[in-house]
């Protein structure tokens, strides 16, 4: 797998904390040789000191670029891979893992400023990443070649009381990932679909506002998975030989209904 990995560039969006910063760590792990990490989110020091830890864990054979963006910002997104330093403008895989989810609660009573953070970066900034991203795909022979990784949820396939909004939102990653796949069937271009259960990261905080008590009711009666859990499979799939494509992989804790 390391040598199928080996000189790739790598975008990864939400990579300041959980999934996106343990895919990171994968990556170069799996691959400490000739690769160049893109890592991307709006907390830019925590994104420097991903880059730091990186360094000592692995060395210098992995560099690594860290890059303030808020993919809930058409205007970031667009020019995103021009504004790059010329060495990392080629890249090979974009793991389109940015998203969060603003409150729990009834549908009716969900405040329209989080219906719309949560369209806008849980989808429009999922879909602005892959026409940015899909830009230097198509650029190469034979209609085009590269990955994009969407993270979705299991809450794209099946919903949850005060989850509505979210729910949709995964769920439109989940619609988008299988047409785009089916739309670049004809390249070499891969569509994949990571769409994780229960994962420990600061995701639930970010749900509640930031109130750890509730955060840590959610975990309560499962055991959740850990980031490294989905990182794993995130870098399996792209590690895969050409021809393979994992297009919609369900993850969840052994015992989450
Ligand atoms: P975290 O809250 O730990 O990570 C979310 C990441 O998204 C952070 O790095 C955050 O960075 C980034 N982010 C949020 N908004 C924006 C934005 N507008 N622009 C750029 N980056 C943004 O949660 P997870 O690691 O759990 O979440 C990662 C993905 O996994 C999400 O898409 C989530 O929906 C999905 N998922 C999570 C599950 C779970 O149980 N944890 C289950 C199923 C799916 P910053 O704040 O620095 O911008």
């Amino acid at each position: 797998m390391a040598q199928r990995l080996e000189g790739k560039t790598i975008v990864i969006t939400g990579a300041s904390s959980g999934i996106g910063r343990s895919t990171a760590k994968e990556f170069a792990k799996t691959s400490p040789k000739n690769l160049k990490l893109i890592v991307t989110a709006r907390r830019i020091d925590a994104l420097k000191k991903l880059a730091e830890e990186i360094k000592t864990e692995v060395g210098e054979g992995v560099k690594v670029l860290p890059v303030k963006l808020d993919v809930s910002k058409p205007d970031e997104v667009r020019g995103f891979v021009d504004g790059l330093p010329e060495e990392f403008r080629e890249i090979d895989v974009l793991v389109n893992n940015a998203g969060l989810v603003k409150g729990v609660a009834q549908a009716p009573d969900i405040a329209p400023e989080d219906i719309d953070t949560m369209f806008a970066t849980n989808v429009t900034g999922l879909i602005n990443m892959t026409q940015e991203v899909l830009k230097i795909y198509k650029k190469r022979p034979d209609g085009g070649k590269g990955d994009i990784i969407n993270i979705g949820s299991i809450a794209g396939h099946q919903g949850y009381p005060g989850g509505s909004i979210y729910c949709a939102t995964k769920a439109a990653v989940k619609i988008f990932t299988d047409a785009l796949r089916r739309e670049l069937i004809a390249t070499r271009i891969r569509v994949i679909g990571v769409d994780p259960g229960q994962v420990e990261t600061e995701f639930s905080v970010v749900r509640f506002y930031g109130d750890k008590a509730k955060a840590d009711a959610v975990y309560a009666n499962c055991e959740p998975l850990t980031p490294e859990d989905i990182a794993e499979l995130i870098v399996f799939a792209a590690g895969r030989r050409e021809n393979v494509v994992l297009a919609e992989s369900l993850i969840f804790p052994n015992h989450q209904a």
